[in-house]
């Protein structure tokens, strides 16, 4: 196995440490960026296995992006897609799901998409998933042409 960043041959103990946290295959200075990245953001390891498998398939993201106001997972700017990881939507509050609420409608007014995805369907149907954001990618893209 071999890091996804770098492509440099992983050791034993180097893929176990990266694949067990985040699922993906990372050399130690890679899963250090990561972990530097993750420890200041919270961001949720099933973020970073998305991230990489829509990599796989040609599309870029950016993890962490700052849209001025907050922090998004994942963002996909070429379309102005965010996507947020829900990762305690099983006691989701009555508050919180209408501050989401109140996020996407402000973000769709700046010509933002914001999808929000459980961790689960990440972690056990990353395939799925990665094909589900790409074609609402290539819808984006269709409606920022027609614009
Ligand atoms: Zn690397």
């Amino acid at each position: 196995m071999n890091c996804l960043e770098c492509n440099k041959e992983l050791s034993y103990i180097d893929h176990k440490n990266s694949f067990d946290i985040y699922g993906v295959e990372l050399c130690k200075q890679h899963k250090g960026r990561m972990d530097k990245l993750v420890n200041s953001n919270k961001t949720p390891a099933e973020a970073i296995k998305l991230y990489y498998g829509l990599k796989e398939i040609g599309i870029s993201s950016m993890l962490e992006w700052w849209d001025g106001k907050k922090s998004v997972d994942l963002a996909i700017s070429r379309v102005k897609l965010n996507i947020e990881i829900d990762t305690e939507y099983n006691t989701i509050t009555h508050e919180q799901a209408i501050m989401d609420l109140e996020e996407a409608m402000h973000s769709f007014k700046n010509g933002f998409t914001t999808i929000r995805i459980p961790d689960v369907v990440i972690k056990y149907y990353l395939k799925e998933t990665v094909k589900n954001i790409e074609g609402i990618v290539e819808g984006l893209k269709v409606n920022i042409k027609t614009l």
